[in-house]
């Protein structure tokens, strides 16, 4: 979930949905757009919509809203806000879709080695890129270690029995942040939405999170392209087809402050403390959901070029990685990823 529209903005340029062609369309296409989580969603449809297009938007929105609802920091009445504003240890009750999203991200935080922490928001908050948008200045060694007491995803537990799903904490000052995994989310909650619906030619977006299947309204299949890290617009890096599978980029060359000609990224590394700094500038992950593509983006992303690009080999996952070099920007790609390239 990005921090403001302006960053919104920004993001939506990572992945470009390239549906538009000059050629006549051959099956209706029903383009939906909308805002939610501080950025902006699209759904694309071909073929016949059995419901109109104002009916489809109505339950695209009740469908974001909830999910809002649920998992944003942004909404002190939130699921999540009140959960954080408890300082018992108390199992408190969750909605499953949120007990899903801490699942894989509890999987994906082992597996990164912590790199991806959904318990780093103190430390967000700390550097100002939380939901309070305090003013942003480098904080002490002392505060940082400070916040560092409330943070570890050992202390936060998953609980599940016959009434439902539960969330505990064993600090009272936890505070979990889902705001890196709100957009894929999102396209998930979409993406069950087309099920229901029997829609099997679509593409949709949340952000920087991306799925889509079968074909657009030239009855060809839909086109994502990855966005060159560069000022100019439409400069395309690469080009997938989806096929059912979730995308996602992270950037960290997109929200950050300067202070003293220093640039400090909203991507907090959890071992330091502080932002992250390497070269890895653009992680892209293509995985069979978005949420899990956009839990990887930001824990590879974390780990910087050589360690991302070792791990994704590790677990088989389709990664991009582009990375700043003295003279421009080098490219690098897992075989998986490979595969959803087309040319
Ligand atoms: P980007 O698309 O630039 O990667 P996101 O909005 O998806 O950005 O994720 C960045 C947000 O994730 C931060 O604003 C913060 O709330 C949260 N965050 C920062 N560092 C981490 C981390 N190591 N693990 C999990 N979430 C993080
Ligand atoms: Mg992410």
């Amino acid at each position: 979930m990005a921090n403001s529209i302006a960053k919104g903005l920004l993001l939506s340029a990572a992945l470009m949905l390239l549906a538009a062609c000059n050629d006549a369309n051959t099956r209706p296409q029903i383009d939906i757009e909308g805002k939610t989580m501080g950025t902006f969603y699209s759904v694309k449809v071909s073929g016949t919509l059995t419901e109109s297009k104002q009916q489809l938007q109505q339950e695209i929105d009740a469908l974001l809203e909830q999910a809002n609802d649920d998992i944003s920091t942004y909404r002190p009445d939130s699921v999540l806000s009140r959960f954080n504003q408890n300082t018992t240890a108390e199992p408190q009750p969750i909605p499953r879709g949120m007990a899903d999203i801490i699942l894989t991200a509890q999987r994906i935080g082992r597996d990164t080695g912590g790199a991806m922490d959904i318990t780093v928001g103190p430390l967000v908050n700390l550097w100002g890129f939380g939901p309070d948008k305090r003013a942003v200045k480098v904080p002490s060694q002392q505060q940082i270690d400070a916040a560092r007491q409330h943070i570890g995803l050992q202390h936060l537990k998953l609980l599940s029995d016959s009434r439902g799903e539960w969330l505990q904490k064993d600090l009272p000052e936890m505070y979990v942040d889902l705001s890196t995994l709100g957009e894929g989310y999102g396209v998930d909650q979409l993406v069950r939405l087309m099920a229901r619906k029997g829609i099997t030619n679509y593409l949709v977006s949340v952000g920087g999170a991306v799925s889509s299947r079968g074909v657009n309204g030239q009855n060809k299949p839909w086109r994502v392209a990855i966005q060159k890290p560069t000022d100019r617009e439409n400069a395309v890096q690469a080009l997938v087809d989806l096929q059912g599978y979730g995308i996602s980029t992270a950037g960290s060359y997109r929200n950050y402050f300067e202070q003293d000609g220093q640039r400090y990224s909203h991507v907090i590394d959890p071992v330091t403390g502080r932002p992250i700094t390497h070269k890895l500038v653009s992680v892209t992950v293509i995985a069979p959901t978005a949420l899990e593509a956009d839990g990887w983006d930001t824990g590879l992303m974390v780990l910087g070029t050589e360690k991302a690009l070792k791990l994704a080999e590790e677990k088989g996952l389709a990664v991009y990685l582009i990375s700043k070099t003295d003279d421009g920007f080098s490219a690098v790609m897992t075989p998986q990823f490979k595969a959803f390239l087309v040319q």
